[in-house]
């Protein structure tokens, strides 16, 4: 898998290898340094913990409510808290998600390496 780059200073696009992700490379047409951004991940590891904590608390609480309402309830909104926590990451992963789309979009590389 490839990343398209595009100079800052020229606006020409080629492609990099992965590896150079967090990473500085040169622009092949006018020898610009230009920073290699990592790939965003669709869906962060953290709002799938957070969602599976939420889940969790939530399932618990509404146990511990037949017993103790007042614990059950502190279940309860721990668990609807995780849940909106998890939205919230989706929320900002998705952002950057579709950023990097839209840059990738605009990037027109002038060179495709022969090795997809
Ligand atoms: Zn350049």
């Amino acid at each position: 898998m490839k990343i398209v780059l595009q100079c800052p200073d020229c606006h020409r696009g080629w492609f990099v290898g992965k590896e150079k992700a967090g990473r500085t490379t040169k622009c092949p047409y006018c020898d610009e340094l230009v920073y290699v951004w990592p790939s965003v991940p669709r869906r962060s590891g953290w709002s799938v913990l957070l969602f599976a904590i939420g889940i969790f608390s939530l399932i618990v609480g509404l146990l511990v409510c037949l017993f103790d309402p007042v614990v059950g309830f502190l279940g309860l909104v721990v668990g609807f808290q995780s849940l909106v926590g998890s939205f919230l990451i989706d929320v900002f992963t998705d952002i950057r998600w579709f950023l990097k789309q839209l840059v990738d979009q605009n990037t027109k590389p002038k060179e495709e390496s022969k090795d997809e």
